[in-house]
């Protein structure tokens, strides 16, 4: 039976703590403490949970959080002016709103009013276009996640034939973005996409991003693909057929323990940084 390699995000995720950790003390020394805010609209209770999950990450690695809940019936200028308040906010460094929110908002808005240097989870126009261009932003979490485990285990994706499953702004977008500038060959697939399962069996690299559980099945596979779940659907249950496709790859990310802890390590590394650059700016004004 093919034994194809487990990508084993837990353990790149404690790899991007146990460093962050340090530098989390380091700029606390220097009195700046790293902080994330979490804007959660409505009642979602995944939503709640990742909100939680967050926070608690934040707390483990030495970091401060602060949580905000608004009712599910908040306009778009109410959040848009909790957001202003954030950006306004020199204790706040990171600035996530929590994705989805309810329909009356206008989710692009209230995502273009987050400041560049406090949008963390790269999920501003600015921030995905700085990205795509290879300039200096924030990237999204979880693309960026993505990329950390095909780094993580050497995995080469010059010149290789990647699908990508699913077009969202925070996840099939860019990551196709980031691997079209790593010179992999990018197919770009979405629900009006024909013959999806024929585009996969040519791809060296399938990215599943489609939010429909156990999606993409074994067969449709080529023999040694490499596999990236970013699937999370409930029931801790990927995008991807795990025991079917498990014996046509070459690797694999599992569902849990793949590509979500590494996506929570990227959100604090980024707010980490953005902590660290408040800092320079400060020094550089006191100077
Ligand atoms: P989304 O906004 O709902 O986007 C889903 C994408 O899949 C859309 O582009 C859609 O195409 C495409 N799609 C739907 N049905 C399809 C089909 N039959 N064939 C091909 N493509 C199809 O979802 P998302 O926010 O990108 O999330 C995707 C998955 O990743 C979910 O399971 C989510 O829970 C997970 N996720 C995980 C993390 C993490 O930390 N691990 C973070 C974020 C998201 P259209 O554009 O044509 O509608």
């Amino acid at each position: 039976m093919n034994q194809p390699m487990i990508l084993d995000g837990r353990k790149v995720a404690t790899s991007i703590k146990e460093e962050l950790k340090q530098t989390v003390e380091s700029l606390s020394k220097q009195g700046v403490t790293p902080k994330l805010a979490t804007i959660l609209v409505g009642d979602n209770s995944s939503s709640k949970t990742y909100v939680q999950m967050k926070a608690n990450a934040c707390k483990k690695i030495g970091m401060e959080s602060e949580r905000i809940y608004l009712d599910e019936d908040t306009t778009t200028e109410e959040l848009l002016d909790v957001i202003t308040q954030l950006n306004e906010d020199d204790s706040v460094h990171g600035i996530l709103l929590q994705h989805p929110v309810p329909a009356q908002i206008d989710e692009r808005k209230a995502f273009d009013t987050i400041k560049l240097e406090k949008d963390v989870d790269g999920v501003t126009s600015h921030g995905f276009g700085s990205t795509a261009f290879q300039l200096n932003a924030y990237p999204c979490c979880t693309p960026a996640a993505i990329m950390k485990v095909i780094d993580f285990y050497d995995i080469n994706v010059e010149g290789k034939h990647a699908i990508v499953i699913g077009r969202s702004p925070i996840l099939g977008k860019p990551v196709s973005m980031m691997l079209l500038n790593r010179n992999a060959t990018v197919t770009m697939s979405h629900s009006k996409t024909e013959n999806l399962p024929e585009l996969i069996k040519q791809a060296d690299l399938v990215v599943a991003a489609v939010g429909k559980p156990n999606f993409v099945k074994g067969e449709w596979l080529k023999e040694g693909a490499v596999v990236l779940d970013a699937g999370y659907n409930e029931g801790n249950i990927g995008d991807v057929e795990y025991e079917a496709c498990e014996r046509q790859a070459s690797a694999i990310t599992p569902v849990p323990g793949g590509i979500g802890p590494v996506t929570i390590a990227t959100l604090l590394q980024n707010t980490v940084e953005a902590a660290s650059e408040s800092l320079e700016k400060m020094n550089k004004i006191n100077r």
